[in-house]
C-alpha cells in the first residue's frame, strides 16, 4: 500500500510566558516526537483524552499549527518548511472538518457562498463552473440544491456538518483531518455523519485522520487506530486487533470503559487514578506511570519506545514486547 503522508519525530512546543517582560518560562510539550504514516485511502483514528495532543498533531499536519520539529512528507514531499503562501496551493489537496459546525460557518453568509468560498479563493473556475459545483457536493453530502440562499442558523447541526463537509470537499481534496466530527451532534445523527464520511470516501478516493476521543465512533470507520497520552503515540494497530488485543495498559483502561448492550457480558473497567498530568511538566520516563497498575522502578527512569511487536501492531512499553504481561480479553 502507498503511503500518502508520514510524520516522523513531530514536536509542536506550545511557549507558556510570564513574567514582566513576557518572556517563555515553560513549553506546554502538545506533541513530543510522534511518528506515524497513512495510507493512500484509509481512515486513520487517533484517539486519547483531552490534552493527549491529538487535536494539535491533526492541525499541525495542515500547517494551521506550525511545528516546532519533525518532517511532515505528505504525497513524498517535505511539506514542513513551507510557507504559508507555499501550502496554499497544497490547501486544495488537504483539508479539515471541524468539530464545532456552527463555528465555523459564516453566519453572514448564505449556504452557497460558503460552499463556494474555497473555490473563490483559490481561483478555480467561472462564476457558472463554481455555482454548478456546488449544487454538485450539496447533493453528494445530502443537501438540497433548493437551500443555497439560506444561511447557518437555518439548519439543524447534522445539516450544518453536511455544509462543513461540503466545504471541506469542494475542491476535490486527497487527505481530510476530521476533528472530532460528531462530537458536538445528537447521537440520534452522528452514525448519519459517519456513514457520510465513509460514502464519500469510497466515492471521492479520500484519506481520513479522523482525530476523536470516543474510541466506539473511531471504531466505526478507522481501518487503523493510534492512541495518544500526554503528547506521545503509545499504540497502533488495525482497528480489528486493537479492539481484541489492547496491549497498552492506557488503550485497555479507555476500551473498558466503553459500554457493551449486553447484560449478560461481564466486563473489568479499569478505572485510571487521579488527572492527566500536565504537559508542561511531564512524568519521566513513561509518561503514563503515574496512572499505570504495572508500574515498576524502570518506568520512572526510562523513556520506553514504540516497537512493533507483532505485524503492524506497534506498543510504546517496556514490558509488552516480552508479549503481553496483561491478561486482557474483550469479549
Ligand atoms: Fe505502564 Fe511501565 Fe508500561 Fe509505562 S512502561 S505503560 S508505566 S508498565
Amino acid at each position: 500500500m502507498k503511503k500518502i503522508l508520514e510524520v516522523q519525530n513531530l514536536v509542536k512546543y506550545f511557549p507558556v510566558l510570564g513574567g514582566v517582560f513576557s518572556r517563555p518560562v515553560g513549553y506546554v510539550k502538545a506533541v513530543d516526537d510522534v511518528s506515524f504514516h497513512i495510507f493512500e485511502g484509509e481512515t486513520f483514528g487517533l484517539v486519547g483524552e483531552s490534552g493527549s495532543g491529538k487535536t494539535t498533531t491533526g492541525k499541525t499536519l495542515l500547517k494551521l499549527i506550525e511545528p516546532t520539529k519533525g518532517k511532515i512528507i505528505f504525497e513524498g514531499k517535505d511539506i514542513s518548511k513551507l510557507s504559508t503562501s507555499e501550502m496554499r496551493s497544497l490547501r486544495k489537496s488537504m483539508q479539515i472538518i471541524f468539530q464545532d459546525p456552527y463555528g465555523s460557518l459564516n453566519p453572514r453568509l448564505p449556504v452557497g457562498e460558503i460552499i463556494r468560498e474555497p473555490l473563490l479563493v483559490h481561483k478555480i473556475g467561472t462564476k457558472k463552473e463554481q455555482e454548478e459545483r456546488v449544487v454538485e457536493i450539496m447533493k453528494l453530502v445530502g443537501l438540497r440544491p433548493e437551500y443555497l440562499h439560506r444561511y447557518p442558523h437555518e439548519f439543524s447541526g447534522g445539516q450544518r456538518q453536511r455544509i462543513g463537509i461540503a466545504r471541506s470537499i469542494v475542491m476535490n481534496p486527497k487527505f481530510i483531518v476530521a476533528d472530532e466530527p460528531v462530537s458536538a451532534l445528537d447521537a440520534s445523527v452522528q452514525a448519519q455523519v459517519l456513514n457520510l464520511l465513509l460514502e464519500l470516501q469510497q466515492k471521492l478516493a479520500l484519506t481520513y485522520l479522523l482525530v476523536a476521543h470516543n474510541l466506539a465512533v473511531v471504531r466505526h470507520i478507522s481501518d487503523r487506530i493510534g492512541v495518544m497520552y500526554l503528547g506521545k503515540l503509545v499504540e497502533v494497530a488495525e482497528t480489528k486487533e486493537l479492539f481484541s488485543k489492547p496491549l497498552h495498559p492506557y488503550t485497555q483502561a479507555l476500551l473498558s470503559a466503553i459500554p457493551i448492550p449486553d447484560p449478560e457480558v461481564k466486563k473489568e473497567r479499569i478505572l485510571l487514578q487521579g488527572d492527566i498530568p500536565s504537559p508542561i511538566n511531564p512524568p519521566s520516563g513513561c509518561r503514563f506511570r503515574t496512572r499505570c497498575r504495572y508500574a515498576k522502578d524502570i518506568c520512572a527512569e526510562k523513556e520506553p519506545s514504540l516497537v512493533e511487536v507483532s505485524d503492524g501492531h506497534f506498543v510504546s512499553c517496556h514490558f509488552v514486547k516480552k508479549g503481553p504481561v496483561i491478561e486482557y480479553t474483550i469479549k
